[in-house]
């Protein structure tokens, strides 16, 4: 047999093993300090009582032979696709429930989806950025092109016709950085997608922290992406599921290419590899949607960005450069003193014993920056703001 050697050219560990490895080093090392967790981006409020008590209500249903529930349909329950399609439905979105395809998260389809495409493809990936788009194509030994996300361009790269890309990938609101792309730009992205035959590979798993119209909360509403663009979302933001496991991916029927369709190629994939997300964990997502649901979840996502709030309003007091922090639960901060982000990182864990994550994890444009999540308890942001102040501040 032969191993897959394009794994020699991803690094040894995920970046979030890496800190995981850092902190617990740390805390062997030092036992008697608490250390506080503003670093990789898992909620930490419970599930909705809305969506705990569905799927209290669908065990119950396992549990009698009328209504249990075996396999399901792969691509996840019409109950929980309609579910969706009336929520893109709100904001102007029209899809056809097949068109929706339920997973176990965006992080699964974002890496599978990888399978209905050939090898020889050119990929766009924006740098910073979440690491599982680079990782996964490298692991596939796919070619890579960079786009530069940084200050100067509000961290959101436009097209550029010089560069020719198959694949590109776009995170809006983006990890690490929070800057969301509006309508307007994913016109022109939309464009160039069409214009040079390619797929538009777009995150987002974010959406739900956009207010109002100040950013797009979906590829969607831009007329024309239907032929080139794909969408991954996630209910581990949107509702505290990154335990429980639940994401959807929208692969639109006029989605084609040297006459094959990418909708019937998904199609063929996940009921060829994929058996289905649990009963349970679908009913418990279908009440995200309920109105108490709906209710429940904005108030922790209120939570979430009050905590934002109170690290910008930190930052702000040391006069520290930040950007995010208002459609999204990441604050992308300058580090101080010239620090590169792992020493910085270095240097809080140690100071403060507060954990970030470095910027450089990102990619080569994150170097020099921080990210901070929102994603903590009230007590614990509060905490780490206080304690960066007190070292920052001197
Ligand atoms: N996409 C982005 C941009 C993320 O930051 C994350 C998780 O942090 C995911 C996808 C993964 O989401 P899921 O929990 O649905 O796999």
């Amino acid at each position: 047999m032969k191993l897959n050697t394009n794994y020699s050219n991803v690094s040894d560990s995920y970046l979030f093993s890496t800190i995981a490895k850092k902190v617990a080093a740390y805390q062997a090392a030092n036992p008697g300090k608490k250390v506080l967790r503003l670093g990789i981006g898992d909620v930490t409020l419970p599930l909705a009582p809305a969506v705990i008590s569905a799927m209290h209500a669908a065990v119950d249903e396992m549990a009698s032979a009328a209504t249990f529930r075996g396999y399901g349909p792969e691509q996840g329950y019409g109950f929980l696709k309609d579910a969706i399609a009336a929520y893109y439905l709100e904001r102007g979105v029209k899809l056809d429930s097949e068109e929706i395809f339920i997973s176990d998260g965006a992080k699964s389809d974002l890496g599978n989806i990888l399978d209905i495409f050939s090898q020889d493809n050119t990929v766009l990936i924006p740098d910073p950025v979440y690491p599982v788009y680079v990782d996964t194509n490298v692991m596939a030994g796919r070619k890579i092109v960079y786009m530069n996300a940084t200050a100067e361009n509000g961290f959101l790269p436009m097209p550029d016709y010089s560069v020719d890309a198959d694949i590109i990938y776009l995170c809006s609101p983006n990890n690490p950085t929070g800057a969301a792309y509006t309508v307007a730009q994913l016109e022109e992205w939309v464009k160039y997608a069409l214009e040079k035959d390619a797929v538009i590979l777009y995150d987002a798993a974010y959406e739900c922290f956009i207010e109002g119209n100040s950013a797009a909360r979906s590829i969607y509403l831009v007329k024309g992406a239907e032929k080139c663009a794909i969408e991954f979302c996630s209910f581990s933001k949107m509702a505290g599921f990154t335990g429980t496991r639940c994401g959807w991916t929208v692969v639109p029927a006029q989605l084609v290419s040297g006459g094959l369709s990418a909708h019937k190629m998904w199609l063929r994939r996940q009921t060829t590899k994929f058996n289905g997300v649990p009963y349970i964990v679908q009913r418990g997502a279908a009440a995200v949607f309920t109105p108490e649901g709906r209710a429940q979840t904005a108030e922790n996502l209120n939570y979430y960005k009050q905590n934002a709030k109170i690290i910008a309003e930190g930052l702000k007091q040391l006069g520290i450069t930040f950007f995010g922090g208002e459609s999204s639960p990441y604050i992308w901060m300058q580090c101080p003193h010239g620090m590169t982000s792992w020493q910085f990182f270095d240097y809080l864990l140690e100071n403060a014993q507060v954990v970030g994550t470095p910027g450089a994890g990102f990619g080569v444009n994150g170097e020099g920056f921080f990210r901070l999540t929102a994603f903590g308890s009230r007590q614990t942001t509060q905490e780490a703001v206080e304690r960066i102040k007190a070292l920052l501040g001197k």
